[in-house]
């Protein structure tokens, strides 16, 4: 099996190719490595390699791993489904979450973090195929949830996430991939538009292992790759249940 950094390495080249190619700042895209059931020293690795954004699903694991990699300076990203009893434990640990999909768990958020003098950044996550075991907030109550999260004082509020449906593999996937992530782009772009205050709107959370090149000519401006870092993971036929 390939290294882990060799792995980034080669990540890395595709990025800056791909924001060749969309005429896009090099800089302008963050790799996040997606550390679910990775262990610590596996994240470390990563982190030689010049990742500081980490992304991790599930709370109790994250914990141990936030807290075993103490020593070094890492941003880490709660990329999972959201329970409302695991909000003070996510406000307190995360610099910033990705899955916010509802008025409840943003209100307990900055409830939390209010308490505890920190802040944190939320991107909303939309269910953009509104698939209805999938997580997310469907685009037509978007608008809503954008201006009811910009009152909220401890939350910055950074952009959009999703997840869209995987595309079956045609041969003219790259640009079915691209237009697929364009709707998001789309949705991103409107919230500028609209007389809503938003100081720190800059971030759209898409792309993964299969399809980051295109989320990055759609305009991604952060990527969550695993697989392609870490190799497969040993459980993954168990994502569908963990993304929904
Ligand atoms: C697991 C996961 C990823 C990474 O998926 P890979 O296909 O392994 O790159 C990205 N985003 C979310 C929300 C995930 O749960």
């Amino acid at each position: 099996m390939r290294s882990i950094q060799a792995n980034i390495d080669t990540i890395r080249r595709a990025i800056t190719r791909a924001c060749e190619e969309a005429r896009r700042e090099e800089n302008s895209v963050q790799l996040m490595a997606v550390s679910k059931t990775r262990t610590a020293s596996e994240i470390r690795k990563a982190a030689t390699s010049g990742i500081r954004h980490m992304g991790e699903n599930y709370l109790q694991e994250a914990t141990k791993k936030i807290a075993a990699l103490d020593d070094i300076d890492l941003t880490w990203h709660f990329i999972g489904a959201i329970q409302s009893n695991k909000t003070r434990d996510i406000a307190t640990h995360f610099d910033w979450v990705h899955t916010v999909d509802r008025n409840k768990i943003a209100r307990r958020l900055n409830q939390h973090c209010l308490e505890a003098n920190l802040t944190l950044n939320v991107c909303i996550q939309v269910n953009i195929d509104k698939e209805p075991q999938k997580a997310g907030i469907v685009p037509e109550h978007l608008d809503a949830l954008v201006d009811e999260i910009s009152t909220m004082k401890a939350l910055h509020l950074r952009g959009l996430m999703a997840i869209p449906r995987p595309l079956a593999d045609t041969p003219d996937t790259l640009e079915s991939q691209i237009q697929n992530f364009t709707r998001l782009t789309r949705l991103f772009k409107q919230q500028i538009n609209r007389k809503t205050l938003l100081p720190a709107w800059d971030t759209l959370s898409m792309g993964m292992s299969g399809d980051y090149i295109a989320a990055i000519h759609a305009g991604s401006t952060i990527v969550r790759v695993g697989t392609a870092i870490f190799g497969p993971r040993s459980n993954q036929s168990n994502d569908k249940i963990h993304l929904a």
